[in-house]
């Protein structure tokens, strides 16, 4: 009886195929760029169209006063639910509706959706309008193909997560939509290979540094004290003792690629003394000792770290340099902070998802970690949701790229992979 109900299920899907190109092209065609945020609505009010036809109830929510929310920018999100006939769990899948910016390089319209051999091109084709496509398929598939199921379906595809996620999921979780008691089973069909299965994210602090100095005429620095100079003997502490000790530091999360399996640290910028002038300006700068000095530093932590150690390294690295230059003064500032995350490969959707790609592609998934955080940030740590994953369709290196790509053929296997995972979990009755 399984085996038949995943047979018809993955016919479903491929009689589907041309609907889901047209779907992934058309989610495409509405250039949804954050920042600053255009066109929220219009994506919500297209996807309302099509989910409100399927039986499906659909709610608009904006993030009102949330970061970037504004009445010319609104953050708008949909919430899709399609109750089945009996009580049960609740699936949800949630995508970002947000693409980044384009940039240069393209050779295909970015916002044309264009299927060429097999692909479909555009901002946002694998990061991630290919996966809203695929989950919107597999679960328009699984609910013709299965009327009897229990519980119910959800689809969301939400705003920002390309800056945060703060208009978006986070939001979302805040008004209690991720709450354990109405969500049970999260699955982010982010662009991690349909054969992957992302359990979770590293952590991430930013914060700035700043050195002080005084202010002087260049000609007699003698007079004055060097900001960047102090931040030149920081960056030299850095390399002598903070970077060797961050390699020493390895995680058990399957973080990929493989440089992320340890802690990290980027400077993200740097800058001392006057303002970079704007390009139209043809004099010379002015001769003067910087008083101040700044860098951004990104550090991504691992799960075996805490916050407050990650964070203590850099004052203890602070300090060596004020034990050692006489007039060193500093400011650390917090700028945002998330905890890593990782769902056990024990729990049920990550469970239900092995079993299907193992039915679906004949393989084994692999495990993964991201290097980077995403929403599931939002719905672990506001929503208090731990069953959550990240599993979808793309290579996640042509994510932000140009001439970015999804593949149809992954696609419909992650769409399968999908629905066969809603049988798992929303029929309870049939023996695996
Ligand atoms: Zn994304």
């Amino acid at each position: 009886m399984a085996k038949d109900i995943d047979t018809r299920l993955a016919a479903a899907i491929e009689a589907r195929r041309d609907d889901l190109i047209s779907l992934t092209q058309d989610l495409i065609r509405i250039p949804t760029l954050n920042p600053p945020g255009r066109n929220y609505r219009d994506i919500c009010d297209y996807l309302d169209g099509r989910l409100s036809e399927q039986g499906f109830q659909v709610e608009l929510v904006r993030a009102e006063g949330a970061p970037a929310d504004s009445e010319r920018y609104p953050r708008w999100n949909i919430v899709a639910r399609r109750d089945g006939r009996r009580s049960g769990e609740t699936v949800h899948f949630n995508s970002h509706h947000d693409v980044v910016e384009v940039g240069n390089g393209w050779s295909f319209d970015p916002f044309g959706g264009e299927l060429h051999e097999g692909r479909i091109y555009g901002r946002g084709a694998c990061d991630m309008k290919g996966g809203l496509a695929a989950s919107i398929i597999a679960a328009e598939a699984f609910i013709h193909t299965c009327p009897d199921f229990a519980g119910a379906v959800e689809i969301s595809a939400t705003a920002d997560e390309e800056s945060g996620g703060f208009g978006g999921v986070a939001y979302l979780a805040q008004e209690g939509w991720f709450n354990p008691a109405r969500v049970q089973h999260v699955i982010i069909p982010e662009p991690l290979n349909k054969d992957r299965i992302c359990l979770g994210h590293r952590g991430v602090w930013w914060a700035e540094i700043e050195t002080k100095g005084r202010i002087a005429h260049g000609s007699m620095p003698f007079l004055g004290d060097c900001a960047v100079r102090h931040m030149g003997a920081v960056l030299a502490e850095m390399e002598a003792t903070l970077f060797p000790l961050l390699a020493t530091k390895r995680t058990a999360m399957p973080v990929v690629p493989e440089g992320a399996k340890q802690s990290t640290l980027n400077i993200n910028a740097i800058h001392g003394g006057e303002p970079v002038q704007d390009a139209d300006y043809t004099g010379l700068p002015a001769p003067c000792v910087p008083d101040r000095c700044r860098i951004t530093i990104d550090r991504r932590f691992l799960i075996e770290e805490e916050i407050g150690e990650v964070k203590a390294e850099v004052t203890a690295m602070l300090e060596r340099v004020k034990a050692v230059r006489p007039s060193f003064e500093y400011e650390l500032r917090d700028l945002f902070e998330v905890q890593p995350t990782m769902t056990p490969e024990g729990a049920p959707v990550v469970r239900s998802v092995a079993h299907a790609i193992e039915k679906v592609l004949a393989r084994q998934p692999d495990y993964v970690v991201s290097p980077g955080t995403y929403d599931q940030k939002h719905i672990d740590r506001i929503g208090r949701l731990k069953n959550c994953i990240a599993y979808g369709p793309g290579i996640l290196d042509l994510a932000h790229q140009p001439d970015e790509w999804v593949g149809v053929q992954d696609m419909i296997d992650s769409a399968k992979v999908m629905a066969l995972t809603l049988a798992e979990l929303l029929l309870p009755d049939q023996p695996g």
